[in-house]
């Protein structure tokens, strides 16, 4: 037999781009902001997840150079063998300080942060509670923990419980996991009754605020501090990539967690520590967070100011429900989605089309930032007036 056992990649990628599904990437140059240079072309930038805009912040430019030149562009090994630097600890207490928990830990990425947590809490005798619009990390660490998984209907409390109170007695461990804001829609966690159910259940309970962190809450310490549990007991992820302009994850939660992760995560133990550049901008952030509340006043600001132009001007548009700074606003099909994010680029305004398998149905998401100026936020609202 002469086959080609590579053959069926270039069939799959056919089919793919028949469903519209194609995805590639987009360049980007200059410094990431409020409007970014895209195939050399100026527009306005509702894509990132840079919410304060501070990737291209002065201050965390220079706390990154500067670890460069002290420190080195690689960490060197494992944080248990060469890769622990004092930075490390430092951006681990400030993490802690922001979240109110008693320690925290730096993993080299949210998704690395979820994996490493997810499969070091629970195993084969344990069950896990995973709502149904949760991000891939966590869906991944689920599958990777070898726990058994019941996906339960979006934010469906009741559903939830049910699912306790049918199974919670078969396993060892129960672990239920979420997005806090959810990174495709928008919308919050039922945290209160989660934790609630959690309580009555004997569950642990893992919130991931990728989106929240810096963004959400008095203080920016995300949905946790936003719905008045600070100092419950759960395991708080989070990402360095996202408002805080850097690059890097974290779990935050109780001293004995974060030991019990050193000893056990996986994903921290067996790859290298956080750079020196990337651990130095996100130690910048988090003072910029907590130095700064009127970039987050502004934000919201912005992002109400957005939602009330679409209210008034947009009614036909078809708004996901949202209690964050990202707007979705769902299409017929994925060939719709697409066309409407190409208009939008045709005339300055960068807003992708996410389609499935991201997502059960296709959209554009914007992103606002507080960086975003009152002129641009109109500017995207007369655009997508005159798109049909
Ligand atoms: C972006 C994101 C992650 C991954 O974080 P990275 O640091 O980019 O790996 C994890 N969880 C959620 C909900 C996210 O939106």
């Amino acid at each position: 037999m002469t086959t080609d056992p590579y053959a069926w990649i270039e069939q799959s990628l056919v089919t793919i781009q028949r469903a519209d599904w194609y995805r590639s990437v987009q360049t980007l140059s200059d410094r990431p902001g409020a409007t970014v240079v895209l195939a050399g072309r100026e527009v306005i930038n509702f894509a990132s997840n840079d919410y304060l805009g501070l990737a291209g912040d002065e201050r965390l430019i220079a706390a990154a150079t500067t670890a460069i030149h002290e420190l080195g562009t690689g960490s060197t090994g494992s944080r248990l063998l060469s890769g622990h630097r004092e930075l490390h600890r430092e951006l681990e207490i400030a993490i802690a300080s922001l979240k109110q928990t008693e320690d925290a830990i730096v993993f080299s990425s949210g998704y690395l942060a979820n994996l490493g947590a997810i499969a070091s809490v629970v195993g084969k005798r344990d069950l896990i509670l995973s709502d149904q619009y949760n991000h891939s990390s966590l869906k991944n660490g689920a599958v990777l923990s070898g726990a058994a998984i019941i996906e339960y209907p979006h934010c469906e409390v009741v559903a939830l419980k049910t699912q306790l109170s049918q199974q919670r007695q078969n396993y060892r461990r129960c672990l239920i996991i979420t997005d806090s804001v959810f990174s495709m829609d928008g919308d919050l966690c039922p945290l209160p009754a989660l934790l609630e159910m959690s309580a009555e259940f004997n569950c642990m309970l893992l919130v991931d605020e990728a989106h929240a962190t810096g963004v959400i809450g008095k203080t920016g310490a995300g949905c946790v501090e936003h719905f008045g549990c600070t100092g419950k007991p759960l395991i708080q992820i989070g990402t360095l990539s996202k408002a805080l302009g850097s690059l890097g994850g974290y779990v935050a939660g109780s001293a004995n967690l974060i030991d019990f992760l050193r000893n056990r995560a996986p994903t921290w133990i067996y790859t290298t520590g956080l750079s020196p550049a990337d651990t130095a901008a996100a130690l910048a952030a988090i003072q910029v967070v907590q130095q700064e509340p009127q970039r987050r006043i502004q934000l919201w600001r912005n992002v109400e100011y957005l939602k009330n132009l679409m209210q008034q001007q947009l009614p036909h548009l078809k708004l996901l429900p949202t209690e964050s700074p990202i707007l979705c606003f769902q299409l017929p099909s994925p060939g719709d989605a697409l066309r409407v994010g190409q208009h939008l680029k045709d005339a300055g305004i960068f807003a992708p089309a996410i389609r499935p398998p991201t997502v059960p149905t296709s959209r554009i998401r914007i992103s606002v930032m507080a960086t975003h100026t009152t002129e641009q936020i109109e500017k995207l609202v007369a655009v997508l007036r005159n798109t049909d």
